[in-house]
């Protein structure tokens, strides 16, 4: 895969598709994926952090992501990491319908060389992604759906749990649904 990766990476880097988000962006996050990796996570779209490190997850939502792999038993270089968005959204507004239309194929295509045992769908935007229209993430999360073969398990974005706080629920959401996507890892 590590040649097509690498041809997907370069064609990912140089869209153009969508003017606003081109003049916005500082660096297209293509997004990690390590060799043979079973688990898949997908959010919406980079941050300022994300923007200017050419990395996903690597902002407060990213550093909580990690702990909470840790306390699932995984670990992130082992975790395929991924967005809906390629580009930062200015002002990290949630991507617009055509923007994640856009960007759809490169996903597809990103899914399609990883082939993922399980995918995690972080947050609104990504579940969407995945199921269509979603009203609300509490009806769809803690459990996997097959999407075209394709086990996606629908959670809470880290940034929710921040938002909520340690008490909150998305937190612990997150921490059973993550802890779920590591027992189907291993058991699938
Ligand atoms: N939020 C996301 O959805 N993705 C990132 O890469 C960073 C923050």
């Amino acid at each position: 895969m590590n040649a097509e990766w690498t041809e997907l990476s370069t064609a990912i880097r140089g869209c153009t598709a969508c003017s606003e988000l081109v003049a916005s962006r500082s660096i297209v996050v293509v997004g990690e994926v390590p060799l043979g990796a079973r688990l898949a996570l997908v959010g919406e779209a980079p941050g300022a952090q994300e923007d200017a490190a050419g990395r996903p997850f690597v902002g407060r939502a990213g550093q909580l992501l990690d702990e909470l792999l840790t306390g699932a038993g995984l670990r992130r270089e082992e975790v395929a990491v991924l967005n809906v968005l390629k580009c930062r959204p200015p002002a990290n507004r949630p991507p617009k319908p055509t923007e994640a239309a856009n960007c759809r194929p490169w996903l597809e295509r990103q899914l399609h060389l990883v082939a993922p045992a399980i995918t995690v769908a972080l947050g609104l935007s990504a579940t969407r992604w995945f199921l269509g229209r979603t009203p609300t993430l509490s009806a769809v999360r803690g459990r996997a759906h097959s999407v075209l073969g394709r086990a996606v398990i629908p959670t809470y974005h880290p940034s929710a749990a921040l938002r909520f706080g340690p008490n909150g629920a998305p937190l612990a959401a997150l921490r059973t649904d993550l802890a779920l996507a590591a027992e189907l890892v291993q058991t699938g």
